[in-house]
């Protein structure tokens, strides 16, 4: 290798692989654990197909743009690699690239969804989060779009890994909790809200934020972190009751 490792440690292995023409060397190394402090925030997120994530705090991470590019040229590729004949030198030549195209989709889209869930668990020690319907999802969707499906289950993996590693919580809200239709303040039901409105428009006269327009997913994202509040409160009160030494059984169903 030609650069100095940047991780200290004793180095115990490596793994030569080969994915879609690159070859690649895995080192193993043997670190310490950290234990980093505790993180008080919390934070609500609402992920989706319009915007990859938008948090309760407003900000918002756009689906990959990158993706809607590259499915235009992987469909280009893939039409070539039909094109040639089956057994010859160019199909084979057309079948890599088409290999090397969808790894590199993969990559990128992993990039993207890395930086996102190393920032929440970095900044927050508790993330309320949907649990997501991935198979209504997969079945509602035409086209290539299964990819971004595919990104929203690889997110939840990789979010709760890395903040459990930090010692900190994801709290699931249940689907059967309306998100997006909720009003955060006052919890009004737009009920037959369609996925078209983008605007969230609270009809409560007593509400704060009556006929004020929210960002629907900015609403949504409130509502999944006052969710997981509530549910972390239910979760506390639970423990505590047990350690008061009464005698309380545990069936409260936490979602
Ligand atoms: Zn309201």
């Amino acid at each position: 290798m030609a650069e100095n490792p940047r991780l200290k440690g004793k180095g115990t292995g490596a793994r030569v692989t080969k994915t879609a023409d690159w070859c690649f060397v895995s080192l193993t190394v043997d670190m310490p654990d950290e234990t980093p402090s505790a993180r008080t925030a919390a934070v609500g997120i609402d992920v989706g197909l319009n915007r990859l994530a938008t948090l309760s705090t407003s900000e918002g991470y756009e689906n990959q743009a990158f993706l809607r590019t590259a499915l235009k040229k992987l469909r280009q590729v893939n039409k070539r690699l039909h094109r040639r004949k089956p057994g010859s030198k160019n199909r084979e030549k057309a079948r890599r690239e088409v290999a090397r195209l969808h790894y590199r989709m993969t990559c990128m889209r992993d990039d993207v969804l890395h930086q996102l869930t190393t920032r929440l668990a970095n900044c927050y020690g508790m993330v309320g989060i949907e649990n997501l319907n991935l198979k209504g999802l997969l079945k509602n969707r035409k086209l290539a779009r299964s990819f971004s499906d595919a990104s929203l289950g690889k997110l939840l993996d990789l979010l709760t890994g890395k903040v459990e590693q930090r010692s900190g919580q994801v709290i699931k809200v249940g689907r059967f909790f309306a998100s997006s239709k909720t009003c955060h303040g006052c919890g009004w039901r737009w009920e037959d809200m369609e996925l078209s409105d983008r605007i969230f428009l609270c009809q409560n006269p007593s509400c704060a934020y009556y006929q004020v327009a929210q960002d629907r997913d900015h609403n949504a994202a409130l509502c999944i972190l006052f969710e997981a509040l509530r549910l972390i409160e239910l979760i506390d009160q639970a423990v505590n009751d047990i350690g008061s030494g009464d005698d309380v059984n545990l069936t409260a169903d936490a979602g």
